[in-house]
């Protein structure tokens, strides 16, 4: 089951995103946000399928749980177990992160449910 989860900044910067995989997915799909940091951009990919690659720039992006994106965690609000495929599991936490939109480290991310 995936989470859907909200990345909000007092920027005003707000994002719903459907994160993890579904019921016929969970196994080859990951949806996880990350960062370009050369187009301060935040967009979903699939983490299964590879590097993700920015699409604007087609640089390599940054997942939102490397320190260079997350200046300090909080609680977990989101974790999928991707051992198997990437040797990590995926977090995400209520803490502080990097912000497209404002550059700052005030972006949080929260659950707002889940999905199939
Ligand atoms: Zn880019
Ligand atoms: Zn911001």
């Amino acid at each position: 089951m995936g989470s859907i989860i909200s990345a909000r900044c007092p920027c005003g910067y707000e994002r719903q995103m459907f994160l993890g995989g579904g019921m016929q997915s969970f196994a080859t799909s990951c949806n996880f946000p990350l960062f370009c940091a050369r187009c301060r951009l935040l967009f979903e990919a699939n983490l299964f399928e590879g590097q993700p690659l920015c699409p604007q720039c087609g640089e390599a992006a940054i997942p939102y749980d490397d320190p260079r994106a997350c200046a300090r965690r909080g609680n977990t609000v989101f974790s999928w177990n991707a051992r198997d495929a990437l040797g990590r599991e995926l977090t995400l936490t209520d803490g502080e992160y990097i912000c497209p939109q404002c550059g700052n480290t005030s972006l949080s991310f929260a659950g707002m449910g889940f999905w199939d």
